[in-house]
């Protein structure tokens, strides 16, 4: 006994289901099309078995893409990285070139779930999840990934910023498999970084999350992407934001008015995790704070 005899809470059980494994895209994608709205994709199933215990999804098809390689791992292509959609959020954490590329995407994969969740759970599974919340989208945002999403009529590839529908909606229809996610590499002089607010630093979604991008020059911002987490129905770009720092000596002046613009850009609802009113007060202070990290990081680069 481990917990000195009282009854075991009820922790549910799954629904009934078939399951198929198939060991090729093609398979995979025969299957999902055959089974139409029946079917599921399983990849680390951290989401997906957690909504079919509590009764909010029950697919009569778990179609589990995990076998499949051409599905999985990290890559340099065509001046930028490619990550197959079932590479892990620790693998991704753990590559070198991701660290070096793409530093927001490393430290978002950081501080997703727990070391055990992130061994399982996928960069794919967190996109098409689609939760406002998803730690690895506003990194992603801010690179201007592009998703390859495979069907029965062939390829598509999609800006990150399209792809977001909804709360648990993407523009993946029934019978597509994100395949893949290409990042271009940053121009020269852009640092990036990715701020998380949760109540616990572990194990916790997200109260708002910020990634941020700066092309700087002799504190002359060129470029600057601004996205936002758990503050919109989607994972958004700040975009008034960054028309208040692109083109600007950044400054003190400067970074206070695109915190202000981003609280705006922001459309919270006030949930269990905070209220509306709080979020967009963390959007501003976590604005701030990447913003001015990445001109201190710039400012330490030019000081040599
Ligand atoms: C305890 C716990 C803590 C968590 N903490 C966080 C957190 O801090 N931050 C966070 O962002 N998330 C968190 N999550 C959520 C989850 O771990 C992530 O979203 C994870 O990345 C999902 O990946 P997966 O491979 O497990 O997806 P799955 O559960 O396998 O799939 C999720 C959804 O995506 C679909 N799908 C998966 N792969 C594909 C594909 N290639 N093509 C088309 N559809 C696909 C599935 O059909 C399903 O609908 C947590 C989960 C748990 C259980």
């Amino acid at each position: 006994m481990f917990n000195g005899g009282a009854p075991l809470p009820d922790m549910g059980s799954l629904p009934q289901f078939e399951y198929v494994e198939p060991s090729t895209l093609q398979h995979a994608l025969y299957i999902l099309n055959r089974y139409g709205d029946s079917a599921c994709i399983l990849a680390g199933g951290t989401d997906l078995l957690v909504q079919m215990r509590d009764g909010k999804k029950a697919p009569k098809y778990i179609v589990n893409i995990k076998k499949i390689p051409q599905l999985e791992g990290i890559r340099f292509e065509k001046e930028g990285v490619v990550i197959g959609a079932l590479t892990t959020v620790n693998t991704i954490h753990e590559s070198k070139l991701v660290k070096e590329m793409f530093p927001a995407l490393h430290q978002a994969a950081g501080v997703l779930a727990s070391y055990q969740v992130r061994n399982r759970a996928t960069i794919g599974g967190n996109l098409c999840n689609a939760s406002p919340a998803a730690d690895l989208a506003p990194p992603l945002l801010i690179y201007e990934a592009k998703l390859k999403i495979v069907g029965a009529d062939g390829e598509n590839e999609v800006p990150i910023e399209c792809f977001f529908l909804g709360p648990g909606k993407t523009v993946i229809e029934r019978g597509m498999v994100l395949k893949e996610i290409y990042i271009p590499k940053p121009k020269e002089n852009t640092y990036s970084i990715h701020l998380k607010f949760g109540e616990r630093r572990a194990m916790e979604c997200a109260i708002v999350n910020v990634a941020a991008s700066m092309t700087i020059e002799d504190s002359l911002c060129k470029d600057v992407k601004i996205a936002l987490g758990s503050v919109a129905p989607t994972p958004i770009r700040a975009k008034t934001a960054e028309a208040e720092v692109c083109g600007k000596k950044v400054d003190e002046e400067v970074i206070e008015r695109a915190a202000e613009a981003a609280a705006k850009d922001s459309r919270p609802i006030s949930d269990i995790r905070a209220s509306a009113e709080y979020r967009r007060e963390m959007v501003k202070v976590f604005v701030k704070r990447a913003l001015r990290s990445l001109l201190v990081e710039s400012n330490m680069k030019d000081a040599g």
